[in-house]
């Protein structure tokens, strides 16, 4: 790992040295593994044996509620235990941010505040800008160079410990799900053995990463000069938005993407299995899934509203709308992952038909929170039926009571049901 504190005059942003990470099977390197006591894997990993349930109490006061037999979920089921879900934009959109930057922009006002010492994150990394770096920030100034999506994996969990000993006590940690699981499981170890104060925690949703490797040979697919992308986005209008260096900005109707062309295993097994589309242990959750063309807040505990309330009226709301059906897309998507899971052709749209799907999806398929539900209950189909070809003797222990409440209503359990005679 590159350290460049050489390159700050302020010396206030931080990417240490890190020891290499022991290879495991599952594992998105969230970074414990990397720590001086990298057994706790063991109990702190999402992939092996996570309790929701128990986290969700601790962090929020009490687990969301699973639907009694012949009853529909509710919207906890699908996203995870809130207060409050919020079509949002800062008023003034921040350069170089993912969407308007609500997720740096909430740090960097806690680091103004002096509401922590420091904050973790991830930065593009100063040789490849796609590859995720994680960086240790005490100057609200330099969160501006944490803004944007990268894709890959990096070890965030590693910096936590090292920060706590320099006498960070107060902290707040930027992640993804599976990072965020791994925090959460040792935050009482934190707070006893090194004595964390105070920990924030803003997560974003997450789905479908890769390694940064992959994710270049992805861009070489769509477009000619990839090495000039600087931004790119999956839509909630079904469409990919990227932007070039010269300011082009182009959308491409997810129909229109070379996804036949990628190799099977191109998305890896943990991101195919993973379970918590919406970073539920968060305390505020900064997506767009769910936000028509905007951004999309669930403020989960009274430290996420805490967080909320720190933008002021520089941040804008609504309520989430919702509109269309989901079942037909999700049994669509169910059908396909069936196949692509048994190794079949997928069922693939004539290209004469995918102009005129790609048109009508934005106008007539699932939007707002209907989307948002799509998609969750589409990841939970993929994380059992890949699980169920893959790592049958891990669903027993990795797959949480309400993932199987969310495949349910289409026809699938932990088991996998026979066919009919
Ligand atoms: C791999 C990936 C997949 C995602 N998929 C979805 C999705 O399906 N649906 C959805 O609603 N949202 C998804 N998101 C979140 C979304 O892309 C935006 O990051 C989020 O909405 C915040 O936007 P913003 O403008 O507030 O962020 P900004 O203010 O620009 O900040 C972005 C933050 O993301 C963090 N970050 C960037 N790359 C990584 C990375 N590789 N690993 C960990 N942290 C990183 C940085 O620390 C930074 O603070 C995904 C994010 C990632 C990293
Ligand atoms: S806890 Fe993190 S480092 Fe350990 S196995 Fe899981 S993802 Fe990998
Ligand atoms: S899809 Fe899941 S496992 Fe993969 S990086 Fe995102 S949170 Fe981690």
């Amino acid at each position: 790992m590159i350290d460049t504190n050489a390159e700050t005059p302020t010396r206030t942003w931080r990417a240490p040295p890190l020891p290499d990470a022991p290879a495991r099977h599952f594992c998105t390197d969230c970074g414990l593994s990397r720590t001086d006591n990298p057994r706790r894997c063991g109990q702190a990993c999402q992939f092996i044996q996570p309790d929701y349930p128990a986290l969700e109490t601790r962090i929020h006061g009490r687990t969301r509620a699973l639907p009694a037999p012949g009853e529909l979920g509710s919207d906890e089921l699908f996203f995870g235990p809130h207060r409050q879900m919020l079509q949002a934009r800062l008023a003034k959109p921040l350069a170089g941010a993912q969407w308007t930057g609500i997720t740096t922009r909430i740090a960097e006002k806690l680091l103004r505040a002096g509401e922590v010492d420091a904050v973790i994150a991830m930065a593009p990394h100063p040789d490849d800008a796609w590859r995720p770096m994680p960086v240790l920030v005490t100057n609200p100034d330099d969160m501006a160079r944490c803004r944007g999506m990268r894709m890959g994996y990096a070890p965030l969990i590693a910096l936590v410990e090292p920060a706590l000993r320099q006498g960070f006590k107060r902290l707040a940690v930027i992640g993804i799900p599976c990072q965020v699981y791994a925090l959460r499981a040792i935050q009482p170890e934190l707070e006893r053995d090194l004595g964390l104060e105070k920990l924030f925690v803003i997560g974003t949703p997450c789905s479908d990463n890769t390694t940064t490797e992959r994710f270049h040979h992805f861009l070489s697919l769509i477009s000619p000069h990839p090495e000039d992308i600087t931004y790119l986005e999956f839509r909630a209008d079904y469409h990919v938005e990227i932007r070039m260096k010269g300011g082009e900005v182009r959308t491409i109707p997810f129909l229109q993407l070379p996804l036949s062309t990628l190799p099977p295993d191109f998305f890896p097994t943990t991101c195919r299995t993973c379970v918590d589309y919406t970073n539920a242990l968060s305390d505020i959750t900064v997506g767009y899934m769910g936000g028509q063309g905007e951004q999309w807040l669930l403020v989960r505990n009274d430290r996420g509203q805490a967080l909320l309330e720190l933008l002021g009226d520089e941040v804008v709301t609504q309520a989430p709308g919702s509109a269309g059906k989901r079942a037909g897309a999700v049994r669509g998507f169910l059908k396909n992952v069936e196949l692509a899971a048994g190794g079949l052709p997928l069922r693939r749209m004539p290209d004469w038909l995918r102009p005129i799907v790609g048109w009508l999806m934005p106008r007539i398929g699932p939007r707002g929170l209907e989307f948002a539900r799509a998609r969750v209950e589409m990841k939970a189909i993929e994380t059992l039926l890949h699980l169920q070809r893959e790592a049958p003797a891990r669903i027993k222990t990795m797959v949480p009571e309400h993932v199987v409440h969310l495949v349910r209503p289409y026809g699938l359990a932990r088991e996998p049901v026979p066919p009919k005679p």
